[in-house]
């Protein structure tokens, strides 16, 4: 791989970091408003979906949304981005460049460290690159 390919890799890592931190943060302040929406005992919301067909109208409940489980996924989502770093750090520290975790989330890594990071970020941002 040629060095400016190493270094738009590296820099798309960065970007996609801050994108999916963005994202999560997004999905948490969603979960919040509905956490703020239910009232003191009720935690879980049952959704229900409808739908019509000519003059038929079937109703199907689905499974229930629970806000705090979904708080709970965000915090998970950015403790695997921790730790994806942390690992591409000891990575790179082993067989690469050696730089830290920091520097690798910032772009700064276009060896081992970019390379462990990388695959890891990329499987977290697949739920947000299916949805709109
Ligand atoms: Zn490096």
């Amino acid at each position: 791989m040629t060095e400016p390919e190493e270094r738009r890799r590296a820099e798309a890592v960065a970007e996609l970091t801050e994108i999916l931190l963005a994202s999560i943060a997004d999905d948490e302040a969603s979960a919040n408003e509905v956490l703020e929406y239910l009232r003191p005992g009720i935690d879980v919301i049952y959704v229900n979906l409808s739908r019509t067909e000519g003059n038929v109208t079937t109703s199907t409940q689905v499974s229930p949304y629970d806000p705090a489980r979904d708080l709970a996924g965000c915090e998970s989502k950015r403790k695997l981005i921790e730790l994806a770093f942390e690992v591409a750090a000891k990575v790179d520290g082993e067989w690469g460049c050696c730089h830290t975790s920091e520097a690798i989330r910032a772009g700064q890594c276009e060896g081992a460290g970019l390379a462990t990071a990388e695959p890891f970020l990329t499987a977290l941002a697949l739920p947000y690159a299916t949805t709109a």
